[in-house]
């Protein structure tokens, strides 16, 4: 199979440098082996996500010269999320909770405090159907939580070697909120399944997430991709570089006169030892 991979920003925010070295690496890793490249819009959150926010996405990579084979977009896949969510459902992997914020914050003080770590307890494992039928007639309606195995989740990273995640000492993830919302991590993985994603390549801030989304593959009977989990960008402060920071976005660069050359040759080098050139074309930098 050859290789497919996809760069998979949330229009909620400009592309900053961070993202774009991202999408470069993904895309440089693809063409250099003859694969392709996905451009995939997680707009599942439709209240934080923009028309405006997802046109810059592709006007900055198409400007950068990172075009895509193919694209979509979360909001409009669904009914994908729901036939998979039926599944995790019927296998008793994702389960219904009632508790509250509060409730929840009540507990993990209470842990805290016996030095116990905050993990979720699963009480909700324990509901009978006449308690959760009592929680209904509340007015309460449930999220729902992943069923982790408590396991090591081991896999090869293609940037960092050998990786594990306990996934005993993780919540059950949740992946459906109260008002419906499916949350990152299950349509990340539908996706990635629907799409025949071979490698994610994404930020180290995913890594703990791989652990759960490897085992939510496997739960839904799917091969598991390759993964290589980069080393983030931090500012001078040594701090994240945020969505929100608008000194570094693409769009402020591209009014500032920087080339698209020279912002990709910088973003390809970084991390290297290999002296900074400016390449003759993006395709050059792989
Ligand atoms: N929308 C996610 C993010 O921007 C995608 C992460 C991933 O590549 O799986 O963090």
């Amino acid at each position: 199979m050859s290789v497919k991979v996809r760069f998979a920003p949330s229009p909620t925010g400009k592309l900053h440098v961070g993202n774009v070295r991202t999408a470069l690496v993904n895309w440089l890793f693809a063409k250099g082996q003859g694969g392709s490249f996905v451009l995939r819009i997680d707009d599942t959150d439709l209240a934080r996500s923009t028309q405006e926010f997802e046109d810059g996405i592709e006007t900055d990579l198409t400007w950068l010269g990172l075009v895509w084979d193919e694209r979509y977009n979360q909001s409009k896949r669904f009914d994908r999320y729901e036939e998979a969510a039926a599944r995790l459902k019927a296998s008793g992997r994702l389960y219904a909770c009632y508790e509250t914020s509060e409730e929840l914050d009540r507990r993990r003080k209470v842990q805290l405090s016996r030095g116990l770590p905050p993990i979720y307890d699963r009480a909700a494992l324990e509901l009978t159907e006449a308690e959760k039928a009592a929680y209904e007639a509340e007015g309460r309606r449930p999220h729902w939580r992943f069923k982790l195995e408590g396991k090591r989740v081991a896999w090869e990273d293609l940037a960092r070697g050998h990786a594990e995640v306990d996934t005993a000492s993780m919540s059950d993830p949740v992946l459906i909120r109260e008002d419906g919302l499916f949350l990152y991590t299950l349509p990340s993985v539908v996706d990635d399944i629907d799409m025949d994603i071979t490698h994610i390549i994404r930020g180290e801030d995913h890594v703990t997430n791989t652990g759960a989304q490897i085992e939510i593959f496997e739960a839904l009977d799917a091969k598991v991709p390759g993964f290589a989990h980069m080393p983030l960008l931090v500012g001078a402060d040594g701090a994240a570089l945020s969505k929100r920071l608008g000194s570094l976005s693409i769009s402020d660069m591209r009014d500032q006169g920087y080339e698209p050359i020279a912002i990709t040759s910088h973003l390809g080098k970084i991390g290297t030892s290999d002296n900074l050139e400016i390449a003759a074309s993006v395709e050059a930098l792989g």
